[in-house]
């Protein structure tokens, strides 16, 4: 089965990269978010103490790792990288934590897929800066305390629900992202299509954002796709009808949707009478995995106004079936 285009989770590009912002100023969007990390990187600086532990929470693709990686290069302190799912055992994430340096930056992505048991070593290394490992099996184990460098615990995750209580309470500074408006994400394309060289007009950048769900990683891999097509059709600029013409190619439609969102809708509308209707029904109808339809389909419509979470279940808006071309039923009709 082919990739999504607008799938927002990372494949590895490296124009990605290059079009990544290197600081705080360069990052476009996020205002809050931004203005509130500034004024604690100032003052970790100014006390010469390492940053309280962050959580980044948000949909994938809106640059929580971008920031971390930012934040690092403010506080002038080394910058190391792992995720969830790849920290398999208690000795994996020792050994990363034994390495660090004071006021250094450890990322970890997709934080609430760590293995509970790596979970337990993480507390006592974020509260106390210590690692207690037990050391030998049986009646000759004992426990040893390790005292660590007092890093920063970047943490990123697309579902604050998965994460234990305990785990989040001891991030001392929650960061919630937000969908890019349009406006960002035409600068963030603008910006893009400098880097790469390529000629773009206003309203072409501007089309390129409108359709890219909120989301600087889609805004990038639709740039890319626009540039091969401009290309290949010798166009001098891209603007709105070229940009256009590509993205409908493409399958994504005038408000960024793909194929996937409109069977997500269309299924609802049209085997559910508008809903509600509960995600393993949903789930089981577009043979699609829950968590994906939860992390990356559904967050998007619902920042829209397409669908709304019920106690008992999705249920579609008028401007849902407006989108369809269809009529509303009337006991939705608000
Ligand atoms: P996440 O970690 O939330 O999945 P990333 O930080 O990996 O997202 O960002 C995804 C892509 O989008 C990266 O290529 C990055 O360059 C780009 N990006 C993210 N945020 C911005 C932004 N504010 N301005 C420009 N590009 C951005």
């Amino acid at each position: 089965e082919p990739q999504r285009l607008i799938d927002p989770e990372k494949r590895g590009e490296d124009v990605e990269q290059s079009l990544r912002p290197q600081s705080l100023d360069d990052f476009t969007g996020q205002a809050e978010a931004r203005a509130n990390l500034k004024i604690f990187i100032e003052a970790a600086k100014n006390r010469g103490e390492a940053l309280d532990h962050v959580l980044f929470v948000g949909p994938p693709g809106l640059g929580k790792t971008t920031l971390a990686q930012i934040m690092a290069k403010e506080l002038g302190v080394n910058f190391r990288s792992t995720s969830g799912p790849v920290i398999a055992k208690s000795g994996d994430l020792a050994a990363l934590l034994t390495n660090l340096e004071d006021g250094d930056v450890l990322f970890i992505d997709e934080i609430h897929r760590l293995n509970p048991a790596v979970e337990e070593i993480l507390y006592p290394a974020m509260e106390d800066f210590q690692l207690d490992l037990i050391i030998g099996e049986g009646p000759a184990a004992r426990s040893v305390k390790i005292d660590l460098a007092r890093f920063t615990l970047v943490a990123a995750t697309t579902r604050l629900g998965l994460l234990t209580n305990p785990l989040r309470d001891r991030f001392g500074i929650p960061v919630r992202l937000q969908f890019y408006t349009v406006e960002e994400l035409e600068g963030i394309v603008r910006r893009g299509a400098r880097i790469v060289g390529l000629n773009m007009t206003e309203d072409g950048a501007r089309e390129i954002a409108r359709r890219s769900r909120g989301t600087p990683r889609i805004a990038g891999r639709l740039l890319r796709r626009v540039r091969d097509f401009a290309e290949v059709a010798r166009a001098e600029a891209v603007d709105r009808t070229i940009a256009d013409e590509a993205l409908t190619r493409l399958a994504v439609d005038s408000m960024g949707l793909d194929q996937l969102d409109l069977r997500y809708l269309t299924m609802i509308a049209s085997n559910f009478g508008g809903g509600p209707v509960g995600i393993e029904t949903i789930a089981a109808g577009l043979s699609e995995p829950r968590d994906a339809i939860e992390d990356i389909i559904e967050p998007y419509l619902i920042q829209q106004g397409f669908i709304q979470r019920t106690p008992r279940g999705r249920v579609l808006t008028g401007r849902a079936f407006a989108h369809l071309g269809l009529e509303t039923p009337k006991e939705l009709e608000a």
